[in-house]
Parts: structure tokens; C-alpha cells; sequence
């Protein structure tokens, strides 16, 4: 077969009129830049309030900081939900939770976004998915069929490999078969217990150990994803710093870290950053809604708060060694790589975290950075966008084929639409409703503009009344300190008005 390469020195050698008509029928797809790969790096729970790129008041992100002279950096950009499941299947299927319906906590998506979603739109990328968070894993062994290479949690959890190299000197793979053996049929028989718990004692021992010796790196404690859980972020980039360079190009990967997400345990280097430095967040009422969760003092949340964004500046420092490393493998002249986070977290009014009926800004609004290939300046998008937006951009820029489901829409810049002010952004918090049901029991928000419309109803804290709705003008607040609810009524009633309606329509298959 004639290559490219073969066809153009042939080509100059001829007269073009002649080599041309001969010999265009076998000619090898044009490599216009096109098919570049893909690198979406989503790090949970990281909320673009604390980010010091978007201008938080501590210096926690000196690396972003660094690599967006090179970057699109958006800053109002946000989440479809407030916590991992609906704000993870929004950005995989490019849709809002109402259509995804993954908004209960492990919930996995329609059945309907098996086959929607950005693996199988890459379906001629090879693809590989990683993460740390369990409700991650549900939705990515849902979409299973379309990822080539799902790498297993616990694959890079300590865990997984300190026991086996340890106990199991050699033979490490026929080792771990037999360990896992063991595991599963722990129940048949006296002998295998006893070879198991022996096992499991001098694992137990060995890890303690471990976490002991590393109790200097991590003085708050080895992160964790849950009990037993432990691993390191290092682990995770030097994994994929190894993987990247023998990757079957194009490819598209999925790295979802844990880090930032609670608990918030630090690297040693990062460790006590803000202690006393005499900075103190806007102080923000209690609010009523909790979900039946504590109401956290402010002295207790002011130190989480501290630990988060010292956290911050851990997760800042491994993204730019795993970015300088893409670099140094030259990926980078033909990789698209991409920043951003599931939801953010919530640090006043009595919430810690991210389990909350609240939208407020610190718990939606999330990063997004997008390095495209060759990209040598800054572009600053401060039009509101959401996660939804990411699929449909993200086949756009890479010459795929456009998908017909998704609620997004391709970003600025690389949008040839004109500039809609009018962009309705919305996000949704439901997890206490059933999948296919009409919304009983939901927050709501719509963005547009500057302003900012939240609707709670149907939860018990609200009366008789039964709702609650807020207004913000972002602009000139956006730490959302004043209702504007009964100010600007007319304003407030054409949003709520709006909102209502798009409820109806989402509700409307499930009445
Ligand atoms: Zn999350």
C-alpha cells in the first residue's frame, strides 16, 4: 500500500495533473492535526472558590497558575450536580441529571447512556479510565463496553501493592490469583481460613507498619479513600506518567483523582501553609436545610477549610508533574488535556462539604482548563458554561463525529455560534427522589447572565410552604450574601417561570 509519505515524494516528482487523479482514490486518511488524543483529569471535589487562579484569596494553585499562560481558562464554569454521581455522569454523557437520571448517591445512568456517552463517541480512540471514587467505578463499569482498558481502583491503592510484593516474594501475579482465591472461598473450609486470617494478621501487621512510616509524609494520615482504603496521589501520576508514553495513539483517558475529597490529609510539604495567616472567610448565616446533618460550628469549619486548601496545594503540585511529564513525552503537541472537577465543596452557612440540599456557589462552581495542543497564550472565558459543555467541545476540536443527545454546546472559542447572553446554565441536586419519577423533593438552580435563581422545594425544613427561592446577582455579589428575591420580583418570577417550565418538560416522561 502507498503511504502518505510515498505519495507526496511521488507526487513532487510529477506533474500534479497527473499524479493526482491516478492516485487520490489510495491515498491515506489526511493527518490534519486531527485524531489528536484526549486527557480529561478530574480531581473530586475540587471547587473553583478556593483556587487562587480564580481568585481566592490564598495562594493554593501556583502550578495552574503557571501552565494557564498556555491555557483556556473558564471561569464560570459549572458543575451538573453537587456531589460525584450526577456531577460525573454529566460530564461523561453531556447531559443534565434530570436526563442522565444518576442523581441518587451510586446510582448509575439510564439505561438509555450505556451506549451515550464520551467512550463510546471516541469510539475509534483506544480507551483507557481510572479512578479512586467507588461511585466513579459504578458509572464507568456501566459504560464498560466502551472503555478498552478500565484500570481496577484498587490497582493503585497501597493496599494492592504493598501485600503482594511483601507477603509473596515472587510470583506475584500467580500469588494474587491465589490470594484472590482465598478470599472467595474463605468459607470452604477450616484449612483456607486459617491460611487466611494467618495472611490477613501479617497483611494487617505489615500495613500498619507501612502507614506508620509514612505518618512523617502525611502527618494528618495517609489519604484515604475509605476505611482501609490508603493511597497515594504519587502513585497514581507516576502510574499514568509511565503509562502515557506506550498508549495506542489516539487515545482517550479518564483519570478521576480523589484528592482533594474528605478527608482532607495533606503532604507534609503543605502541611500547616495557612496556619495563622491571619486570613478569614466572609462570615455567612447558618442555614436551616441540612439534610439532617450536623451543623457544623465556624471555628471547626474555618480549620476543615484551612486543611482543604492545604490539600489544594498537593493536588496543584502532582497536576503539574503529571502535565510537565506530558510535556517532556512530547504529548503534548498532539494531546488535548483538560482540568476540572465533578463539584465543589461548601465551607459556610454550617456545611462542611458537600452533602447539602444548598447550591451555593463554593459546591457548583468547579474548574475548567483546557490546553490545546500548540497553545502558547492565555484565554480568559468568563461566559457561564457548564460540564455538559465538555463533549460535545471536546469531539468538536478533535473532528469527531457531533452527537445528537447531548444538552451541551460546543465552548468559546471554538463555538462558531454568536455569543448568546441569555445561556441557560442549570444544576440540579435530587438524591432523595426516585429514577423514574416526577422531582418531589429537589434544589434547582438557574444561572443566567449574572443572576442566579436557587428553588428548593419539598423538603420537610420548609413548612408548609413547602419552597424556598433565592436570587443573587453574581456580579456584584458573588459571595451571595443578598437575596434578591423580593427586590426584583419581576426578574425573579420570569427565572422562576423559566425554571418551572424546564421542570415540567424533564418531569413530564415520568408522570
Ligand atoms: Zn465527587
Amino acid at each position: 500500500m502507498i503511504t502518505r509519505r510515498d505519495f507526496l515524494k511521488l507526487a513532487g516528482m510529477l506533474p500534479l495533473s497527473i499524479a493526482a487523479p491516478k492516485l487520490v482514490s489510495s491515498l491515506p486518511p489526511l493527518q490534519t492535526g486531527k485524531q489528536q488524543n484526549v486527557i480529561i483529569i478530574v480531581f473530586d471535589a475540587l471547587s473553583a472558590y478556593n483556587i487562587s487562579l480564580y481568585g481566592y484569596e490564598r495562594e493554593t494553585t501556583p502550578n495552574l497558575a503557571r501552565l494557564a499562560d498556555r491555557a483556556i481558562v473558564y471561569h464560570k464554569h459549572y458543575a451538573g450536580g453537587n456531589f460525584t454521581t450526577p456531577g460525573t455522569a454529566s460530564l461523561l454523557t453531556g447531559t443534565l441529571p434530570w436526563t442522565h437520571r444518576a442523581f441518587s448517591v451510586n446510582e448509575e445512568v439510564d439505561d438509555a447512556y450505556v451506549d451515550k456517552n464520551v467512550f463510546s463517541a471516541f469510539h475509534n480512540y483506544h480507551r483507557l479510565a481510572y479512578t479512586h471514587n467507588p461511585l466513579v467505578s459504578t458509572l464507568l463499569r456501566h459504560f464498560g463496553g466502551d472503555i478498552d482498558d478500565h484500570i481496577r481502583r484498587n490497582t493503585l491503592f497501597l493496599k494492592h501493592d504493598f501485600i503482594i510484593p511483601t507477603i509473596f516474594k515472587k510470583d506475584e501475579d500467580v500469588a494474587f490469583i491465589g490470594w484472590l482465591r482465598a478470599m472467595r472461598s474463605k468459607e470452604d473450609g477450616y484449612a483456607y481460613s486459617l491460611f487466611l486470617s494467618r495472611l490477613v494478621e501479617q497483611y494487617d501487621r505489615q500495613l500498619e507498619a507501612k502507614l506508620k512510616s509514612l505518618k512523617q509524609i502525611y502527618p494528618r494520615g495517609v489519604p484515604k479513600q475509605s476505611a482501609g482504603n490508603y493511597f497515594l496521589l504519587e502513585t497514581a501520576i507516576d502510574w499514568f506518567n509511565e503509562k502515557a508514553s506506550s498508549l495506542p495513539q489516539p487515545f482517550l483517558s479518564y483519570l478521576h483523582f480523589f484528592p482533594p475529597h474528605d478527608p482532607y490529609r495533606t503532604h507534609h510539604d503543605f502541611h500547616g501553609q495557612y496556619k495563622n495567616d491571619g486570613w478569614n472567610p466572609v462570615p455567612k448565616e447558618k442555614d436551616v436545610l441540612l439534610f439532617g446533618t450536623k451543623n457544623y460550628f465556624r471555628k471547626h469549619i474555618i480549620k476543615e477549610r484551612r486543611h482543604y486548601d492545604e490539600f489544594i496545594l498537593y493536588v496543584d503540585r502532582e497536576f503539574g508533574k503529571l502535565f510537565d511529564n506530558l510535556e517532556r513525552l512530547r504529548l503534548l503537541d498532539n494531546t488535548w488535556v483538560i482540568l476540572t472537577s465533578d463539584h465543589g465543596e461548601m465551607f459556610e452557612r454550617g456545611v462542611l462539604g458537600h452533602r447539602t440540599p444548598l447550591l451555593y456557589e463554593p459546591v457548583i462552581r468547579i474548574p475548567l482548563m483546557i490546553f490545546e495542543p500548540g497553545r502558547k497564550t492565555r484565554l480568559d472565558i468568563h461566559t457561564s458554561t457548564s460540564a455538559v459543555d465538555l463533549l460535545p467541545t471536546l469531539l468538536h476540536v478533535t473532528d469527531q463525529q457531533p452527537v445528537n443527545w447531548t444538552e451541551g454546546r460546543v465552548l468559546p472559542p471554538f463555538s462558531n455560534a454568536t455569543r448568546k447572553p441569555s445561556r441557560n446554565i442549570y444544576v440540579l441536586e435530587a438524591r432523595n427522589n426516585s429514577k423514574y419519577a416526577p422531582f418531589t423533593e429537589a434544589t434547582t438552580v438557574l444561572v443566567k447572565g449574572n443572576y442566579k435563581l436557587m428553588y428548593f422545594f419539598g423538603y420537610e425544613e420548609l413548612g408548609s410552604e413547602g419552597e424556598r427561592i433565592e436570587l443573587y446577582d453574581l456580579g456584584k455579589d458573588p459571595e451571595e450574601l443578598n437575596d434578591l428575591s423580593l427586590i426584583k420580583r419581576e426578574t425573579t418570577a420570569e427565572l422562576l417561570n423559566e425554571l418551572k417550565g424546564k421542570l415540567a418538560e424533564v418531569n413530564e416522561p415520568y408522570q
